[in-house]
């Protein structure tokens, strides 16, 4: 069983080929940050503009690297949402077309959960029940689910996402864009202990998150310092502003972890690639004796052999097609 995947929610214009829903045979990724790094972030009409110039290249090449034509595929899969309404229906046309010209099931997939299936992609023999943090630039959901496709959502962002945290941040900062994958960077050259900063909701009983005060303090953090005429030690700023982040994420996944009594914790989205974020996590699971598992970082962020997967076993379970009048979703939330 071979299913083409599509990605076209943000930034990323991707296809990947997967065969079964773990073997992913092509991946093909093209990112266009080269063409929104000078407006500090993702610019939609851009996006939409790209992906249509991106999606058949992008597209044929999955198919040459995984040494399949069209005729060989058995499903094609393709994110409706959630994400930018522009990029989304980009992917959609090209996936209705395919489907209609090739005579194959349409398996529309929810963004989010594809994010969760990179994990089974890159663990295949990881088993549920886990606590799954998914924490990317639009989301910050904690979920506990026992089987998938079955998520229960305890907790999450009441403001901005982490990822968003991170980019408003480095921008801020002038750290560099994308801004996670900076503020990483810099982190590892600055002291965490250097700046105190907030901890928001950590102590508080819920498992919900909220970062836009943490932002607020760095912006008052940069305005202060540069009004006594100071300079901003970037490297010392970034690594304490990841060390709130962590440390928050930290403790509610822990909370959740041992609430839940699930052995096993996954981390999905962009911001799992955080190496700070994976450090500290993995060395307090490990003293409770539980496992952390997360994606291999070229596809914690957007990507179309995540959505291949999470469509080939939409596609097992209910083997419900998606018609030809499916439409991009861009708000759509998880288990809709
Ligand atoms: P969503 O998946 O919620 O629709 P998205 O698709 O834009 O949003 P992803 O592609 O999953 O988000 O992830 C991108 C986000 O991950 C960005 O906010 C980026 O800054 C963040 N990110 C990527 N690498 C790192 C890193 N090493 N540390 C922290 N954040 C990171
Ligand atoms: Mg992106
Ligand atoms: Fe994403």
């Amino acid at each position: 069983f071979l299913t083409l995947g599509i990605e076209s929610s943000c930034d990323e214009t991707s296809a990947a080929v997967v065969r079964g829903g773990k073997e992913v045979l092509s991946n093909i990724i093209s990112s266009q940050v080269d063409w929104h790094r000078k407006f500090g972030g993702v610019v939609p009409e851009i996006a939409s503009r790209k992906h249509v110039e991106l999606m058949n290249p992008v597209i044929d090449e999955a198919l040459a690297e995984a040494g399949v034509s069209f005729a060989d595929l058995s499903a094609v899969a393709v994110t409706f949402g959630p994400g930018l309404v522009g990029g989304l229906l980009v992917g959609i046309s090209a996936a209705k077309s395919i489907a209609y010209a090739h005579d194959i099931p349409l398996v529309a997939v929810n963004h989010i959960e594809g994010h969760i299936y990179a994990n089974f992609i890159s663990h295949p023999e990881l088993e549920p029940p886990v606590v799954c943090l998914t924490v990317s630039g639009g989301h910050t959901d904690l979920l506990y689910f026992e089987d998938l496709g079955d998520y229960e959502i305890i907790g999450r962002t009441i403001d901005d996402a982490a990822g968003e945290a991170f980019d408003k941040v480095a921008r801020v900062m002038e750290a560099g864009f994308p801004g996670g994958p900076a503020i990483d960077k810099l982190a590892k050259k600055g002291d965490p202990e250097a700046i105190d900063l907030p901890r928001p909701m950590i102590n508080d009983s819920s498992y919900d998150f909220s970062f836009s005060g943490l932002k607020t303090a760095v912006l008052n953090y940069i305005n202060n310092t540069k009004q006594r005429g100071e300079e901003i030690n970037k490297a010392d700023l970034a690594a304490s502003f990841q060390q709130a982040v962590v440390d928050v994420l930290t403790a509610k996944i822990m909370r959740a972890a041992d609430d839940k009594g699930v052995d096993n914790v996954l981390l999905s989205g962009g911001v799992a690639a955080n190496s700070q974020l994976r450090e500290q996590l993995q060395e307090k699971l490990e003293e409770q004796g539980k496992e952390l598992y997360y994606p291999e970082t070229r596809i914690c962020t957007d990507n179309a052999a995540m959505i291949a997967s999470a469509g080939y076993f939409n596609w097992q379970q209910n083997q419900e097609a998606a018609g030809y009048d499916l439409n991009a979703e861009p708000n759509l939330q998880l288990g809709e």
